[in-house]
């Protein structure tokens, strides 16, 4: 037997389900939001990796999926979606007039050679937004919102923890002072971050072993940095997420992994475990950085993968079994013709219909239409059919009811 690459799964039983419901909640709310599908292919030329999300972070120092293909090109598999997308718009000139929002959403696999566990796969799924021409702050909070109550759609409660990068002077003014209060300890922090004191000082703000260490939670506060335009930048977004009624917290330890973003950057938090479910940011340089215009844009992704793990742990998923509307006995071959022909009526009219595909008998078709849940039985028999008639069975009551073949399509698109 062969069994599955190590990081990845087969999506299948209630997960599965809860995928498809996933999948149906963002597609409602990307266009009750106006945004539009965006997909980019799964491998892109590796240098686009190298230059967004940052030569010198651990994805792609550690995590990327490389190869050379047979035309001796190098080739990533995408372990993000923002590059992909940034890339697209700036190949197809998506910007346009620069004049109006281009709000864009993926849902897609993406690749990270990481060590699986629980919520950390090496094949998983994100769901992300890219918007770009504005730098609007009003856009940053619908962004945050989008994701905030889909969230809440899908019955999860979730804090967003909120933070201000500040733009590049700020930045760099903070980076100058985190790396001299930092230097004198840093032979107290783990092996990764004395790297990361040369390489990407902000990282060592996030660092999942050093996270309770004294030196860290006394290091100088980025907001004490902030430009004035960056700070006032950070307070409206605040503003907008007050009206907006979302749930969220100042948290000065939110970095983002990803070199690109800059100025207001968030994460969305799980209530009920603290686990990180996505997060996003301002990124107004990337576009500027592969070649493209200098247009601003912001964006986010979820992992879809903690999303149902959370769904699954937290709230009842009984009502996700599969279930029919209408389920049609038949024994005989003619009852299975007109069986065929029924269902196909009721099928392209958006009635959920299972018919027996299996030559079962009729106790079993009956176990099994309680185990679809259908709310009516069509029960053929050569008798009635010769009258024209079929028997339609209330599965609930047990009601049953003689309708004339021809109106049965009818009868049922009325009654459920
Ligand atoms: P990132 O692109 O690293 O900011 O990740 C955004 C979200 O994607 C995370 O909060 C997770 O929900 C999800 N994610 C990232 N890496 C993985 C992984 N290896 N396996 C499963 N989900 C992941």
């Amino acid at each position: 037997m062969i069994a599955k690459p190590k990081g990845t799964y087969d999506l299948m039983g209630v997960d599965a389900k809860i995928y498809t419901y996933i999948s149906h909640e963002i597609e409602d709310m990307m266009s009750n939001y106006n945004y539009e599908l965006i997909r980019t292919p799964i491998f892109e030329a590796s240098e686009l990796f190298h230059r967004s999300v940052g030569e010198t972070t651990d994805i792609v120092t550690k995590e990327t999926y490389d190869f050379k293909d047979r035309g001796d090109r190098n080739i990533t598999l995408r372990p993000e979606g923002t590059a992909g997308v940034v890339r697209s718009v700036i190949e197809n000139k998506l910007y346009g007039n620069k004049n109006d929002a281009i709000k864009l959403y993926y849902n897609g696999t993406m690749y990270r050679y990481e060590r699986p566990q629980s919520g950390r796969n090496r094949e998983f799924t994100q769901f992300g937004i890219e918007a770009f021409n504005s730098n609007d702050p009003m856009l940053d909070a619908e962004v945050i919102s989008v994701s905030y109550y889909l969230l809440n759609n899908l019955g999860i409660e979730a804090t967003v923890a909120i933070n201000s990068l500040g733009d590049a002077e700020s930045r760099k003014n903070y980076t100058d002072a985190l790396v001299k209060y930092l230097k004198p300890h840093i032979n107290d922090l783990c092996e990764d971050c004395q790297n990361r004191i040369n390489t990407n000082p902000l990282r060592i703000l996030d660092c999942k072993v050093d996270k309770d260490s004294e030196i860290l939670k006394n290091v100088p506060k980025i907001s004490d940095y902030l430009s004035k335009e960056s700070k006032e930048r950070f307070e409206k977004v605040k503003e907008y997420l007050n009206i907006l009624d979302i749930n969220y917290e100042v948290n000065e330890n939110i970095v983002r992994g990803l070199d690109y973003y800059d100025e207001n950057v968030w994460e969305y938090i799980a209530d009920s475990d603290g686990v990180t479910l996505g997060g996003g940011g301002r990124y107004n340089h990337l576009v500027e950085a592969l070649d493209g215009p200098s247009i601003p844009a912001v964006g986010f992704a979820m992992g879809i993968e903690r999303i149902i793990l959370n769904i699954k742990e937290n709230i009842e998923v009984k009502n996700l079994d599969q279930a029919v509307d209408v389920y049609i006995m038949s024994v005989s071959d003619e009852e299975k013709i007109r069986a065929l022909e029924i269902a196909q009526y009721l099928r392209l009219n958006n009635v959920a219909t299972e018919i027996n595909s299996c030559n079962l008998s009729m106790k079993s078709q009956f176990k099994i239409a309680d185990r679809l849940q259908a709310k009516f039985l069509i029960i053929l028999n050569n008798e009635d059919l010769q009258k024209g008639l079929v028997n339609i069975k209330d599965n609930a009551t047990k009601e049953e009811i003689k309708v004339d073949e021809a109106e049965v399509v009818d009868w049922i698109l009325g009654n459920i």
